[in-house]
């Protein structure tokens, strides 16, 4: 389906990756007619972004820490003095450390909280600001583990469970100005971020997905494009899972083992 955002402004944070999902959302957009800001706490490579995306379209960027409510609150005043108004904003900014619950200081554990879950209160409190006269759409970044949690990265699941949550509180808050809130949970997508757990147990990854391959950056892209649609206008509070079937089943490696016996 392709999607027409002429006219359109769109923020997302923790865009700087080219290989990141917020990279390939920007750039579904940009495709789309949209002019995109984004913003990412790597000031070089959110540089190297900047540059390349704009041969796709108007873009500004801006070196900030998500979870700084200061530079949270410049950010969208300068798009929105620089564009005159903000229609989209996707929460996407996020760590995953892996780490046992237990073996974690306080100030990791803060840090996990601060940069998955306030940003996300942060962003939207402040899209919420720009939004509530002309309506708008915010959609947030989950995750599997928001789904089942897991062990080793216990304070990232517990981050993206309240990202969940506060999904679908701030849908039912916004209702009434026009604003629909909306998130996605990716499975397991080819990243940086997955870089390392791919390479440790790639094989067991794909065993548990039902289509047997990861997530591209654009697969996520492409079901935020529709949540930020018109196509969309009835759906809020909701998820859009990309993970190509994660667990669906208890057994998604065994459909894939009876069909090579059968050949
Ligand atoms: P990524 O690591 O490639 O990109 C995340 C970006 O966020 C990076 O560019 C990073 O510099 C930026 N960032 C980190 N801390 C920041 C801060 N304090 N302020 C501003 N920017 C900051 O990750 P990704 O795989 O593209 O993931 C994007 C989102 O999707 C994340 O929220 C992640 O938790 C979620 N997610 C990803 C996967 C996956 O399989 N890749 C699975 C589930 C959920």
């Amino acid at each position: 389906m392709a999607f027409d955002y002429s006219g359109k402004v769109v923020g997302i944070t923790g865009a700087a990756s080219k290989v990141g999902i917020g990279f390939a959302i920007a750039k579904k957009f940009l495709e789309s007619g949209a002019k995109v800001f984004i913003c990412d706490l790597n000031g070089e490579a959110l540089e190297g972004a900047k540059e390349e995306l704009a041969s796709y379209g108007e873009v500004l960027a801006y070196a900030l820490d998500v979870s700084d409510e200061q530079a949270v609150e410049d950010m969208f005043a300068k798009a929105a003095k620089a564009w005159g108004k903000i229609d989209i904003f996707i929460n996407n900014a996020g760590i995953y450390p892996q780490c046992m619950v237990c073996d974690m200081t306080v100030a990791q554990w803060e840090t996990v909280m601060n940069v998955n879950l306030k940003s996300v209160f942060l962003c939207a409190r402040e899209a919420y600001r720009y939004m509530k006269e002309q309506g708008g759409v915010i959609i947030n970044a989950a995750s599997y583990a928001a789904v089942i949690a897991s062990a080793g990265s216990g304070a990232y699941a517990a981050s993206k469970s309240a990202v969940y949550s506060l999904t679908k509180t701030l849908a039912a808050e916004l209702a009434p100005y026009g604003i629909r809130v909306n998130g996605f949970i990716p499975g397991v997508i080819k990243t940086g971020m997955t870089q390392g757990v791919v390479e440790q147990k790639g094989d067991e990854l794909v065993g548990a997905i039902a289509l047997h391959r990861l997530g591209a950056p654009v697969d996520v892209a492409n079901a935020v494009l529709f949540l930020a649609s018109e196509e969309a206008s009835y759906l809020t509070g909701t998820f859009i899972e990309v993970s190509g079937g994660k667990l669906c089943v208890q057994n998604p490696d065994f459909p894939w083992k009876k069909a090579k016996e059968e050949k």
